[in-house]
C-alpha cells in the first residue's frame, strides 16, 4: 500500500464527477479511482453514481469523494461543486450541466479529437485548468475503453494519486472477467497519461460556477391537473449523438435497393424515406438517409444490409452534420439546425 498521501489541503472534501453517457465505463472509472484510493493509497473514500434511463446513451454522473484516513466521509449526496470534472464525450459540454459548481483552482478533463476545443468551454472559470486526451482514438488503437485513458489523464493532473496504485487497481478489475483486456487498458491507461493536451485561455468566468439549481418545472404544485402533458412527441428533440462510439453508419445510395431491412432493425427510427411514383405511376417509397442526431451507433442496420450498402465509418468531426438527413426539417428549422455536433 502506498503510504504518505497528501490530499490538497482545500479544507474539505476531495470532489470528482464523472460525465458521461451510457456504455462509455464512467461507473467503472469511478469505481476504480475510488477503490484504488482506498485500498492502495490508505484514504477514505467513497463512489456511487446516477443514471438516466436504463437505455444505453443517457446521462450517467459517477461521483468520487476522497479524504485524509482521519477524515470520515459522512456525506452521499451528488457532487454539486467539484475540483475535478472528467467529460466523456465532448458533446456533452453543450450542456451547462456538464460543468455546473465546477470550482475556478478546479480542473477539467475532457475526451475530444484533436484539435477540437468545444464552445463550451468559455463557461468556464477563466482560472480552471483544461486538459483534452483523444480518449476515443486511443482506446479504439490499443483494443480499450475511454475510460482506462480518461483514468490515465486523471492521475496526470492529480500528482497525489498513485499512478502504480490506479495501474494495479484498474488490472484487478478485470484480471477475472476479461483477463485479455488487461495489457490493451495498461497501454490505454499510459497513452491517457501522457497524450493529453492543456488548452489555455479558454474559461471566460471569474470564481467558481454555481451549482446547478434545482428548479423543477413541473412540482406538486405546478403539475398540469390530470397529470396531462402539454407538450407530447418531445422524444423528437432527443439527441443521441452522444451515445455514437467513434463509429457511424453510412449509406452509399448507388448500392441501396431499398428493401427496408435496416427499417425493420432500427431501434430509434432513425431511417428516412421518402414516397415518390414510379414511371408507371406506381407508389414507390425510396431510402434516403439517416438523421444522425437519433442515431445511437448500435450498426445493427450495418449488420443487416445485404447489399452492403450500409456500412461502418469511423466518425470525424462534422461527419454526421454533412450527412445528415433531417427526420424532421420543420423542427431543424426552428431549432438552427443545431442537433448534432
Ligand atoms: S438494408 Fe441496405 S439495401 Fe436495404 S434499404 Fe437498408 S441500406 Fe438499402
Ligand atoms: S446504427 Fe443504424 S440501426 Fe443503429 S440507431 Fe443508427 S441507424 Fe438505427
Amino acid at each position: 500500500m502506498a503510504r504518505g498521501i497528501v490530499l490538497p489541503d482545500n479544507g474539505r472534501l476531495f470532489e470528482i464527477r464523472f460525465e458521461s453517457v451510457g456504455g462509455l465505463g464512467a461507473h467503472a472509472a469511478g469505481q476504480i479511482v475510488a477503490s484504488a484510493a482506498v485500498l492502495r493509497m490508505g484514504l477514505n473514500g467513497s463512489h456511487f453514481s446516477s443514471y438516466g434511463s436504463e437505455k444505453k446513451g443517457s446521462v450517467v454522473r459517477s461521483f468520487v469523494r476522497l479524504a485524509a484516513a482521519d477524515r470520515a466521509i459522512r456525506t452521499s449526496a451528488p457532487i454539486e461543486l467539484p475540483d475535478v470534472v472528467v467529460v466523456f464525450h465532448s458533446g456533452l459540454l453543450a450542456h451547462p450541466a456538464t460543468i455546473a459548481g465546477i470550482r475556478a483552482a478546479g480542473t477539467l478533463i475532457y475526451a475530444g479529437n484533436d484539435g477540437e476545443v468545444p464552445e463550451g468551454l468559455c463557461r468556464l472559470p477563466a482560472t480552471t485548468k483544461v486538459m483534452r486526451v483523444d480518449a476515443q482514438t486511443i482506446a479504439i488503437e490499443e483494443k480499450s475503453r475511454p475510460n482506462a485513458v480518461l483514468i490515465g489523464t486523471l492521475t496526470a493532473a492529480l500528482p497525489f494519486l498513485d499512478r502504480q496504485a490506479m495501474l494495479n487497481t484498474l488490472e484487478d478489475t478485470f484480471a477475472g472477467r476479461h483477463p485479455e483486456a488487461v495489457a490493451a487498458n495498461e497501454r490505454a491507461f499510459r497513452r491517457g497519461a501522457e497524450e493529453f493536451e492543456i488548452i489555455e485561455n479558454i474559461g471566460r468566468i471569474e470564481g467558481d460556477l454555481p451549482r446547478l439549481s434545482s428548479n423543477p418545472l413541473w412540482g406538486y404544485r405546478t403539475a398540469p391537473i390530470g397529470g396531462v402533458l402539454p407538450t407530447p412527441g418531445n422524444t423528437a428533440h432527443n439527441d443521441l449523438h452522444t451515445s455514437r462510439n467513434g463509429w457511424m453508419p453510412v449509406l452509399d445510395a448507388d448500392k441501396c435497393i431499398h428493401c427496408g431491412m435496416c427499417d425493420m432493425v432500427c431501434p430509434d427510427l432513425c431511417l428516412v424515406w421518402s414516397t415518390h411514383t414510379d414511371d408507371d405511376g406506381k407508389p414507390t417509397v425510396t431510402l434516403d438517409g439517416i438523421d444522425y442526431q437519433y442515431c445511437k451507433g448500435c450498426m445493427r442496420c450495418v449488420e443487416t444490409c445485404s447489399t452492403l450498402a450500409m456500412t461502418r465509418e469511423a466518425e470525424t468531426p462534422g461527419k454526421a452534420n454533412r450527412l445528415r438527413v433531417p427526420l424532421f426539417p420543420e423542427l431543424m428549422q426552428a431549432t438552427g439546425g443545431k442537433h448534432v455536433t
